[in-house]
């Protein structure tokens, strides 16, 4: 943690972005999740009346910088810690339960590379999410 929070305060200031409060906390809370956050969430774990506004404006500004990464979810974005902070990885996540897995493997940021050059274009960032029922929710549902 500590190790990470030097890490943030350099990106921070590398970005020219100002350390705030609200900012530190969101980062907190972020380092402590196990999985990829919606706004809402993050707002929920910051409390002390945090006002959705100053939260969203927080987010949006470090997403910008790649502070931190937005992982597209249906039609809402959910917010993790950048590769700055964590290696580069993608989600296996169950549909019932939202129990999250990392997923990391070399096989699938080859192709990711390749499909995209392929298509004509100078790779830069990619998004590749799995959803699926896991066997603690299966059990449940023959219940
Ligand atoms: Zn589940
Ligand atoms: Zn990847």
């Amino acid at each position: 943690m500590q190790n990470l929070k030097e890490i943030f305060v350099a990106e921070m200031r590398r970005s020219g972005l100002r350390l705030t409060e609200n900012r530190l906390a969101i980062f907190k809370v972020l380092v402590e999740a196990k999985k990829p956050l919606s706004i809402q969430e993050i707002i929920l774990a910051v409390g002390d009346g945090t006002h959705f506004t100053t939260v969203y404006r927080s987010i949006e500004a470090m997403a910008e910088v790649k502070i931190l990464r937005t992982v597209s979810r249906g039609f809402k974005n959910l917010y993790e810690l950048g590769e700055k902070f964590k290696p580069h990885h993608h989600h296996a996540t169950c549909e019932k339960c939202g129990r999250t897995m990392e997923i990391h493997d070399p096989r699938l940021e080859k192709l990711m590379l390749e499909l995209t050059m392929r298509a004509g274009l100078k790779p830069t960032t990619h998004q590749f999410e799995l959803f699926g029922i896991c066997r603690k929710c299966m059990k449940n549902m023959v219940k």
